[in-house]
């Protein structure tokens, strides 16, 4: 099913949905569904699997040189995605990006993704390889992530990249994009953002995935904005837990995102980075009952290796 369908059955109630990350490569699946087991039970809509990107790394040779080697650490983001689906029974969605992919890389995933059944994707841009400065798009790739989006967009249309395939077939693809309520760190500020954003919506996405942040009052006012200049799809917030002090300053770096004073200020209080697991815990339950009552339509956690915290949170909003 599609993420909009989810949403459409679910008649203003608020669903859950979890993200993760493809294990490390030369780890089992297992160690994925362990992660997820728990989780479970609060019947998630569905699952998100994120891609990651292969990273140029630099090999030492036995005669001291080195070789440059391309090495994909978290790979499998297509096949996870169809393993969880057997293995639960529920939809995932996965993550398409831009960076480091051609046009016929892209068309051959979604490919293989409609015939495994999968009818969700997400597309993104993807960030700037580590040895980059700025964005670098594949030289047969897209630039933007609008751009993966009409692919994507063409497919459902029937429209491959060989335009001798006549009459071919329809994928059915529901596409989201991701949002930032704080802006995307590259757009000069939050108004080119929108409008870039609304281009993903006119160009057919059918809903936005914020990025996390942990001010309510920033999506809400996110939400405005884009009601305000005609967005109307579904927009679902994405919430991560606090869980240590280094967190603080390696957030806003990484995600571009503010902390609000009053959390850094409990979390400069803890003496462990168990209590600020408890503070951050505390936090994301409030962040979460307030989006609830907002009537957001789904509450997307992004699980990166503390489930636990995660169930401690959703169990008390079910
Ligand atoms: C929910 C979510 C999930 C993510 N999952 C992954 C993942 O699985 N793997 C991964 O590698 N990364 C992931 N990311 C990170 C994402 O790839 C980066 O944030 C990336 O820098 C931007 O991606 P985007 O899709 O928002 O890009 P875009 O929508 O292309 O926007 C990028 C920048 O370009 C600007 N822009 C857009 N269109 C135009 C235009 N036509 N002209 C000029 N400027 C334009 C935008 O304002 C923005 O500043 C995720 C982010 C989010 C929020």
């Amino acid at each position: 099913m599609k993420v909009t369908e989810h949403i459409q059955e679910a008649k203003g109630n608020t669903l859950v949905s979890f993200e993760v990350l493809p294990p490390l490569k030369g780890k089992t699946i297992q160690s994925l569904y362990n992660h997820l087991d728990p989780l479970m039970e609060f019947k998630p809509a569905y699952i998100n699997v994120t891609y990651h990107r292969a990273e140029t790394m630099f090999k030492k040779r036995v005669d001291g040189s080195f070789e440059q080697v391309e090495v994909r650490k978290r790979p499998g983001t297509v096949g996870i995605c169809a393993a969880i689906r057997n293995h639960y029974n529920i939809d995932t969605v996965p993550h398409l990006i831009c960076g480091g992919f051609n046009k016929q890389e892209t068309e051959n995933a979604l490919i293989d993704l409609n015939f495994l059944g999968i009818d969700n994707v997400l597309v993104l841009r993807g960030d700037a390889a580590k040895n980059e400065s700025s964005f670098e798009p594949h030289p047969g790739g897209h630039l933007y992530a609008i751009d993966l989006l009409k692919q994507v967009v063409n497919l459902n249309n029937g429209i491959y990249i060989e335009d001798d395939i006549q009459n071919g077939e329809k994928t059915k693809f529901c596409i989201g994009v991701a949002g930032y309520p704080e802006k995307h760190f590259e757009a000069p500020n939050l108004e080119i953002d929108l409008q870039n954003l609304k281009k993903k919506v006119d160009a057919g996405a059918d809903y936005i995935m914020t990025q996390m942040f942990f001010d309510n009052s920033k999506f809400f006012q996110f939400v405005k904005d884009c009601r305000a200049c005609g967005i109307n799809v579904p927009i679902i917030p994405g919430l991560k837990p606090l869980t240590s002090k280094k967190q603080l300053s390696v957030l806003p770096r990484i995600f571009h995102v503010d902390i609000p004073t009053e959390l850094s200020l409990e979390v400069m209080k803890c003496k462990t980075d168990a209590d600020v697991e408890i503070v951050g815990t505390e936090w994301l339950l409030q962040q979460s009952r307030e989006l609830k009552e907002f009537g957001a339509p789904v509450l997307h956690y992004y699980t990166l290796g503390k489930p636990k915290v995660i169930w401690n949170v959703v169990k008390e909003l079910v």
